[in-house]
């Protein structure tokens, strides 16, 4: 199938590592010019080169922190000052901390809303007037399985991740008029850095080895082991794609069926 996606430019946030560069390779793969952002220069800028390498496609990295709105701004205008559009916006963010109701000050869920609600907010402000001049735009918001089930002792993810998808929902509505599609997609225990030091830091919490940690979750997961970057990305590609142009408003998750609903 062609995606549609050769020449699109696209937008991918926090994607030094993880979900969001391998989202990024997965577009890059497809043709795409890609625009990246993470805190970190360094491996922010060996990514970039890697991706630029592999697939021949240009790569502009410019660090920044998205939950800082004048940071957003500025990756955006460089994007626009390069490429001159944005066709494809894939938000993400580093995940929240872990922790229950009592654990959680106020500054900790101000710092979380920043990071995983404004940020969406922001890059959405900044890219979709570019998006309804041209008639053409695909937002695609990696949020969480935590938004179907939520999931213990991740009150931050399972509170501000369903904001993302009450936004996006009703945004959907908005622009899809001008050729825009607004989804979200939903990792579930996939074999990231993230996962990996989740994994070590329960075992040292609790005098296990990590890999059993890692068992505990596997034993949830029909598919019984974690999904992989690339099985995710995958999915990512094509709701961003030409080929998606009448799948809006979804929240589809990538998850091995560990969500035991039935929509
Ligand atoms: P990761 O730690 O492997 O990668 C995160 C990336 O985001 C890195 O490139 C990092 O530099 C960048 N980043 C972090 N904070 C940032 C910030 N404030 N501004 C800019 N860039 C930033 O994590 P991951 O596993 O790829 O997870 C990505 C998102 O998906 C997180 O929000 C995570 O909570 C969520 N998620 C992951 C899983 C999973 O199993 N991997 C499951 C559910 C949800």
């Amino acid at each position: 199938m062609d995606l549609g996606l050769n020449g699109k430019i696209a937008l991918v946030a926090a994607a030094s590592k993880g979900l969001g560069r391998a989202v990024a390779e997965e577009l890059a793969a497809e043709g795409a010019s890609l625009v990246l952002c993470a805190r970190g220069n360094d491996e922010l800028q060996a990514t970039c080169a890697a991706i630029e390498k592999a697939h021949g496609v240009p790569v502009l990295g410019i660090a920044a922190n998205v939950a800082e709105p004048a940071d957003v701004a500025r990756v955006v205008q460089a994007a626009l000052a390069r490429f001159g559009r944005v066709d494809v916006l894939v938000t993400n963010a580093g995940g929240p901390p872990a922790g229950t109701f009592d654990a959680l000050s106020p500054e900790i869920w101000q710092a979380a809303t920043h990071l995983l609600l404004t940020s969406v907010v922001e890059l959405t402000r900044a890219v979709l007037p570019g998006m309804k001049a041209q008639g053409w735009g695909r937002i695609l918001n990696i949020t969480s399985i935590s938004v179907k089930q939520p999931v213990a002792n991740l009150m931050l993810s399972n509170s501000l991740r369903a904001a993302v998808t009450g936004m996006a929902r009703t945004l959907a509505t908005e622009v899809a008029p001008f050729g825009i599609t607004v989804n979200n997609i939903l990792p579930g225990y996939t074999r990231t850095e993230r996962v990996v030091s989740l994994a070590e830091a329960a075992a040292a919490r609790e005098g296990i080895s990590a890999a059993d940690a890692t068992a505990r979750w596997e034993a949830e997961i029909p598919m019984r082991r974690l999904g992989e970057p690339r099985e995710f990305a995958a999915l990512a590609a094509f709701l961003c794609s030409e080929r998606a142009s009448y799948i809006t408003g979804t929240s589809v998750p990538v998850d091995g069926g560990w969500i035991r609903s039935l929509l």
